[in-house]
């Protein structure tokens, strides 16, 4: 079963223009490094009243993906808005609670980037399709088939939901170098 992508995402992103960005965090901030819990029905109000923030966290950065744990929210919500990259047919999403139901043994090597370690590049090689199973803010459970930049930007942002950033998937040398590279960085600015 294949739904269409909701538009509830609209409201939020009209708000966002009107409030402070969220600060994003980076190594060795411990939230990032911790597996987030499920959001519960109670959890939802204050979603709703973070989400603008966090549009604006990532609009501002400027990102294509921001999950909870990345501005210290140890929650499993994500949002993504690819803009006008590649597939400008996919509009802005909120996920709550997403589990990848299914991956592609094709697998495809991509540069990813993260706004939780700035202005650091690398290959990762991830499913290059997948089935994403989420829930909507409003509370409706969605499914759908995802390749390419999306695919691989929700595999990206899920990963944060379990304390893992894009640099496990690299050697350990590989991994290191770019971390101490970034904390030289951080610690500069
Ligand atoms: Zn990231």
């Amino acid at each position: 079963m294949t739904h269409t992508i909701s538009s509830d995402e609209t409201t939020y992103i009209a708000l966002a223009d009107a409030v402070s960005p969220l600060p994003i965090l980076t190594p060795p901030h411990p939230t990032l490094r911790q597996k987030a819990r499920l959001v519960q029905p109670e959890d939802i109000p204050n979603i709703q009243a973070v989400l603008p923030s966090l549009f604006a966290a990532m609009y501002k950065a400027p990102g294509i993906g921001l999950a909870a744990p990345q501005v210290g929210i140890s929650q499993r919500f994500l949002i993504i808005d690819l803009g006008q990259k590649e597939d400008s047919s996919i509009p802005p999403i909120i996920m709550i609670n997403p589990e990848i139901i299914q991956e592609s043994e094709e697998m495809a090597e991509r540069e990813e980037g993260c706004l939780s370690l700035p202005s650091q590049y690398a290959a990762v090689v991830r499913p290059e399709s997948i089935r994403v199973k989420w829930t909507t803010i409003t509370g409706e459970t969605r499914e759908y088939e995802a390749d390419g930049l999306f695919a691989r930007c929700i595999q990206h942002e899920i990963d944060h939901l379990n304390g893992v950033l894009f640099v496990d998937h690299l050697s350990a040398l590989r991994r290191n170098m770019i971390l101490r590279r970034l904390s030289k960085k951080l610690k500069q600015s």
